[in-house]
């Protein structure tokens, strides 16, 4: 156990780097290739990124998607909160914008007096464009 610790301590620092990395870009999106690229100082192996991306994937801290145009994957973190809001997603960039909780609550709440259909908010997206998209076509 006393073996073993450092190295757990190298993980955990390893995976805060990440985190904080993608944390403080809340709003854009990577390939594994640009975290890797990224987070090049802290000499982490992209072995390892692409291992930490995947568990962090899996535990459903990042969100992650195929990019419509190149078909890599894009990595995005996720807010706890983003449980408790619904989500616009561009088809183009794979931008994601997060709906206010009122704005989430009074759309499912309509839908449910009309339809008696309870939506599940957080796997739900709309899909689109967005406006930067729109305004490069
Ligand atoms: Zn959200
Ligand atoms: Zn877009």
């Amino acid at each position: 156990m006393i073996k073993a610790k450092p190295l757990e301590t190298y993980k955990t620092q390893q995976k805060e780097i990440l985190l904080n990395f993608l944390k403080s870009h809340k709003s854009e999106h990577f390939t594994i290739g640009q975290i890797c690229d990224a987070l090049k100082e802290f000499n982490i192996g992209n072995s390892t990124i692409y291992r930490l991306v995947n568990s962090l994937a899996e535990q459903e801290k990042l969100r992650c998607f195929a990019d419509g145009k190149t078909h890599l994957m894009n990595y995005q973190y996720l807010d706890v909160d983003c449980q408790n809001h619904l989500h616009l997603k561009c088809e183009r960039c794979g931008n994601v914008t997060h709906l206010s909780y009122e704005e989430s609550a009074a759309f499912t709440d309509n839908i449910y007096r009309n339809h008696k259909f309870d939506i599940d908010i957080k796997d739900t997206f709309f899909y689109g464009t967005c406006e930067n998209c729109a305004d490069n076509q």
